[in-house]
């Protein structure tokens, strides 16, 4: 079987990304991770082909003018997108990928690919993430605002998810990613399994018949 697209999203600030690279570090194996396309500037720590491949917004548009880009958004007022053959050479392995991507594109990724899992990582209470960005002091109050009211608007996605996670232990929220990622693929398995019995059975009806 072709390998499973996962898709993670979550609120800003709720440790999403912590979240992949520990699943990348103890599954390499078992998943690769689709670094995105980006047109907003690194930031520090941030090395190009690492977190993402920095573009400008001129080679972005030429990207998405040549259909590299499996899906893409505008956030922020900064383009992302998913680069299309990373992610279909990959599924074809057999590896489940991982697109650590927001939530129009984890809508855009399930309607190419019907089977993917969407995981919403959420943080226990909503003003968990309010105080963590009070506390930090980096974010002003009107910034403070504007990313409750981006996370009040990504709620109304979280419906269309396969599952949500809190992430109040971090160590516990990795090993359920994790386990809940094993059992959608072995369902899946077992699905097509019985799928392509069938099918053969039905083909060889019709021949009987003919
Ligand atoms: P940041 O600038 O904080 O790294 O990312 C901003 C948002 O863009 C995050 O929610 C992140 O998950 C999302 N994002 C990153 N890469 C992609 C992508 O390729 N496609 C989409 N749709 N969203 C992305």
């Amino acid at each position: 079987m072709e390998g499973l697209v996962v898709v993670i999203s979550g609120f800003s600030g709720v440790g999403k990304g912590t979240i992949v690279r520990s699943l990348m570090e103890r599954h390499p194996d078992e998943f690769a991770f689709s670094i995105s396309q980006t047109s907003r500037k690194p930031r520090n720590g941030e090395a190009d082909g690492r977190e993402y491949f920095f573009v400008s917004r001129e080679t972005f548009e030429e990207n998405l003018k040549n259909r590299l880009l499996l899906e893409h958004t505008v956030y922020e007022g900064n383009y992302y997108g998913t680069p299309r053959e990373f992610v279909e050479n990959q599924l074809k392995t057999g590896v489940n990928v991982i697109l650590e991507i927001e939530v129009e594109g984890a809508l855009n990724a399930k309607a190419i690919y019907p089977e993917s899992y969407l995981i919403f990582i959420v943080p226990p209470k909503a003003r968990d993430i309010y105080y963590r960005l009070k506390n930090r002091g980096t974010e002003s109050d009107e910034e403070i605002i504007r990313r409750m009211k981006k996370a009040a608007y990504e709620s109304d996605f979280i419906g269309s998810y396969d599952d949500i996670i809190v992430n109040d232990d971090l160590e516990t929220c990795i090993q359920e990613v994790y386990d809940k990622i094993c059992l959608r693929r072995e369902r899946l398995n077992r699905t097509h399994a019985e799928g392509a019995v069938y099918k053969r059975d039905f083909t060889e009806l019709t021949k009987e018949e003919n």
